[in-house]
């Protein structure tokens, strides 16, 4: 397992669709809608040998059916859930192959946003979906929060240096909520800073690594005093402990920012 590539293609307001691609071939993740895909891989002359999908949300897996028009491809989902064209269901622990790309992935479960919710992690990459924002998390539509906080707490575990691709541009509007529960984090102020420059520029702040998010991500953080006396203050109790912190402060946030997910 070398050195991989990773593009984006935006799609629709905020989503990311991520590329892998060499000289010749491509990995689609979580292809929402196929038409800016087929673009792509046209103007750079791929060819497209698999899809894989995180969960089965339409901005997800819009572009699947339409993708495996063009040509005989794999498409990976998690084996339980309804995904458009699913040729392999994927559960955890499983390992995909590509050595046209030198490449292989490994199955996480990561369930919460959606109950059979699955990330794909290899080459130092995690492919995450709904689950792991910069600055936040999915919201959680299907699962419990102790999942959630289980998924977060197997992908926190992974090496500091993993490159984390979310599926949304969500960094700058999480950031606004994180700095309301953690004001103090300088750490927090300074990555705001970089990323309001980044977005003037209209520039990705994704990929993101988990060394980065331990420090600001405030669902990364129900361990940390700040965030724990923040939650409490909220729930105007105290919380026995970290999940009850967290499904606190993901439903602060479900309030405060109904326009993300
Ligand atoms: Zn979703
Ligand atoms: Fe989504």
């Amino acid at each position: 397992n070398g050195m991989i590539n990773v593009y984006p293609v935006r799609a629709f307001k905020d989503n990311y669709i991520w590329i892998i691609h060499n000289e010749k071939y491509a990995v689609i993740i979580d292809p929402g809608i196929a038409t800016p895909v087929i673009d792509y891989i046209g103007q750079h002359h791929l060819e497209l040998i698999a899809v894989l999908n995180t969960h089965h949300h339409h901005d997800h897996t819009g572009g699947n059916l339409e993708l495996s028009q063009l040509s005989n491809i794999q498409i990976y989902g998690p084996q339980k859930e309804t995904i458009p064209g699913m040729t392999h269901g994927l559960e955890e622990g499983n390992i995909i192959k590509f050595p046209e790309l030198s490449l292989n992935l490994t199955v996480l479960n990561t369930p919460g946003h959606t109950v059979d919710h699955i990330s794909y992690y290899g080459s130092n990459h995690l492919f995450c979906g709904d689950t792991l924002f910069s600055c936040g998390c999915g919201r959680i539509f299907e699962g419990t929060a102790q999942q959630m906080y289980n998924s977060l707490k197997k992908i926190a575990a992974l090496p500091d240096q993993t490159q984390v691709y979310c599926a949304h541009e969500y960094t700058l509007s999480n950031i606004h909520f994180a700095t309301e529960i953690d004001p103090a984090n300088s750490l927090l102020a300074e990555y705001a800073s970089k990323v309001k420059i980044l977005r003037a520029y209209n520039k990705p702040t994704i990929p993101t690594t988990l060394a980065i998010e331990k420090t600001i991500n405030p669902f990364l953080r129900c361990e940390h005093p700040a965030i724990i006396s923040a939650a409490n203050q909220h729930a105007e109790t105290q919380l026995s402990n970290a999940v009850s912190v967290f499904s606190e402060i993901r439903k602060w946030k479900d309030h405060y920012q109904s326009n993300v997910h």
